[in-house]
């Protein structure tokens, strides 16, 4: 327990902490609530987040460009007590390392935030709490996103601008996918099949898809729109570029 509690003190978060110990996420809780009941100051350490918009924090533009991928794709914003917000991403619970780099991209834009995670069936919601996300997604509000219009603030675009392919990759790891395509052709008489790989992108909010599409120009990425909720990239240099920027969903 001991060590536990100096790992919680040293900003380990409650997870990591929880799986080197070998024991459950609540009993690390319960046991700081313990101490801190005793009027022991174990795990009480909050590193105090600066914000960028508000107050004078430095941005990581690129994790901040990835996050907002993230959070346009499958992303939630929810308000909890004493005017504090959780950013919630949720994530197929197959892809293992993508769940994990959302935790470290919520470290990145908020220092010393300790992010969590919770799983559902088929999904992991990674959430971490701040009073600023409201600051940082102006984008937050009520109902849908595709029921709302979706506008980036100057500083946004210009995040995005200087890192389309951290934003490309959010949006794509939680609302695209990379498919195998195959048609037949006719080759000396006989039907061959080719198979080829393509990316697509699917999202109800036009404004996002729009967003997307503007990615894309300013990364060099050809695309076109497949259907009405659907931006597809198939010619053969794009798709390779996109793996290149984007890397597969893992
Ligand atoms: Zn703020």
């Amino acid at each position: 327990m001991d060590s536990a509690l100096r790992m919680s003190d040293a900003g380990v978060p409650d997870r990591e902490n929880a799986l080197h110990h070998g024991v459950a996420i609540k009993t690390i809780r319960r046991w700081r609530r313990d101490y801190q009941r005793r009027g022991k100051p174990r795990g009480q350490l909050h590193c105090t987040a600066v914000c960028p918009l508000c107050e004078d924090g430095d941005l990581d533009a690129s994790a901040y460009g990835e996050l907002l991928g993230w959070y346009l794709g499958d992303g939630h914003i929810s308000s909890g007590r004493r005017g504090v917000f959780n950013l919630h991403i949720y994530n197929d619970d197959q892809y293992v390392l993508d769940n994990h780099r959302i935790q470290n991209l919520m470290r990145r834009v908020k220092i010393g935030g300790r992010p969590h995670t919770r799983v559902v069936p088929g999904c992991v919601i990674t959430t971490v709490s701040w009073k600023h996300w409201p600051c940082l997604f102006p984008q937050h509000g009520p109902g849908k996103k595709h029921e709302r219009a979706i506008v980036l603030e100057d500083w946004q675009r210009r995040a995005v601008e200087a890192h389309p392919a951290d934003f490309l990759r959010g949006l794509f790891h939680s609302d695209g996918c990379r498919v195998m395509n195959s048609t037949w052709r006719q080759v000396a008489g006989a039907p061959k099949c080719y198979r080829y790989p393509r990316w697509q992108f699917t999202n109800h909010s036009a404004d996002i898809r729009e967003l997307c599409c503007w990615a894309l120009d300013l990364a060099e990425v050809a695309w076109r729109q497949s259907s009405s909720v659907t931006i597809r990239v198939s010619r053969r240099e794009a798709v390779a570029r996109l793996d290149e920027l984007v890397g597969s969903k893992a």
